[in-house]
């Protein structure tokens, strides 16, 4: 068995006034074959948690802990933390143009791994992961989310998710942006990997429709920066019907205490993700350019779904699933000169890599 432990994590993101702080005391057990929900309001740092947790070089963490079977992950590079077991689906999947969803698996696995995959199982293997999520064959060949709708994009981020087997998830809002079918797809591919690999699961989303499919054990409201409350999934049928309006500044309880589960013994010296995320080895890059670094393209166009509707916020009717909401800050500058072989893909943050 496997232990993420997150304590008293504060994670500031530089921004061109300065460093703003927007995690403040994050305390998060994770063991392997547990689901645990964060849900929160749009703007409250859920994307925040996932790209610290990730290695982003641009969210500096200025205190607290993250261990993996207590090895400290925010010393590790990017890659490292891939190869150590950690795996986010981003909110927004970067699409990397000349660079095939075959080849980027292949690579991807192969930096996990440490060794390519055997072409004949690995090839059987993809095959069988993509008619899991029914994703058409032909998908095989195209360049990685270029072009691929909101729903391809999150089934493509699930195929990693079973194919890469890795001992944690990180799946940001994975359900936005689905419809009812595609919902249930990307459901059932999170459940099997859970069944399959014991894989633990930080399950983040906004809305609760998506926890009629994945159980969760654990549910966190995330308010400002940090765990306003924990219990079990009863909290999350409170949140279908009452929404975040408790939670909210203002409301009296988003400054109540915090509840023991929520809390945990605060760490000493902080460690800096910044400077050390940079990715070096080609195949690392896969994982590092495809995994952590939100999308330019696809989170400034806006897809608006009706999908929000009859969820809890009351923001529903205008809900824009794929796109930011007010507060939220997807997109990061990603350069991509990716027309030939070997293509080169490099983010202004100093994610890089080369896919052969
Ligand atoms: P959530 O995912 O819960 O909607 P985010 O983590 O995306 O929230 O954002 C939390 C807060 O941090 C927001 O106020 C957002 O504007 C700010 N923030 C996040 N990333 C950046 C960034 N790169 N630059 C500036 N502000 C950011
Ligand atoms: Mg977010």
């Amino acid at each position: 068995m496997s232990t993420l432990e997150i304590k008293d994590l504060h994670v500031s993101v530089e921004t061109k006034e300065g460093e703003k702080p927007i995690l403040r005391g994050v305390n998060l057990t994770v063991n392997s074959g547990e689901i645990h929900a964060v849900m929160g309001p749009n703007g409250s740092g859920k994307s925040t948690l996932a790209s610290a947790l990730a290695g982003h070089p641009k969210y500096i963490v200025t205190s607290g802990s993250v261990t993996l079977d207590g090895q400290d992950v925010l010393t590790m590079t990017v890659d490292e933390r891939a190869r150590a077991g950690l795996f986010l689906a981003m909110q927004y999947p970067v699409e990397v143009p000349g660079v095939s969803v075959a080849n980027f698996l292949r690579t991807a696995k192969t930096a996990v791994a440490g060794a390519a995959p055997p072409l004949r199982t690995w090839g059987k293997e993809v095959n069988q992961a993509m008619a899991n999520l029914r994703i058409d064959p032909g998908f095989a060949a195209r360049s990685v989310n270029e072009g691929f709708s909101g729903g391809e994009k999150k089934r493509h981020e699930i195929l990693q998710l079973e194919l890469l087997k890795p001992k944690f998830a990180i799946l940001d809002e994975t359900d936005s942006g689905l419809d009812v079918d595609a919902l249930r797809i990307v459901s059932e591919g999170v459940n099997r990997a859970l069944h399959g690999t014991d894989v633990g699961i930080i399950l983040i989303t906004h809305y609760t429709r998506i926890l009629r499919y994945i159980h969760p054990d654990y549910v966190h409201v995330f308010v400002d920066g940090r765990i306003a409350e924990a219990g079990g999934p009863e909290l999350a049928d409170q949140l279908e019907e009452h929404g975040y309006d408790r939670f909210k500044p203002g409301s009296g309880s988003a400054t109540a205490p915090i509840p023991d589960i929520a809390r945990g013994p605060v760490a000493g010296a902080g460690a800096e993700a910044g400077g050390e995320a940079s990715v070096g080895a080609a195949a690392a890059g896969a994982v590092g350019a495809g995994r952590a670094v939100p999308e330019l393209a696809d989170a400034q166009v806006g897809v608006a779904s009706s999908e929000g509707a009859g969820d809890l916020t009351s923001d529903k009717a205008s809900f824009d699933d794929d796109a930011p909401g007010e507060g939220e800050t997807p997109n990061f500058p990603l350069e991509l000169a990716a027309d030939a072989t070997p293509a080169k893909v490099q983010t202004k943050e100093g994610f890089e890599g080369t896919f052969e």
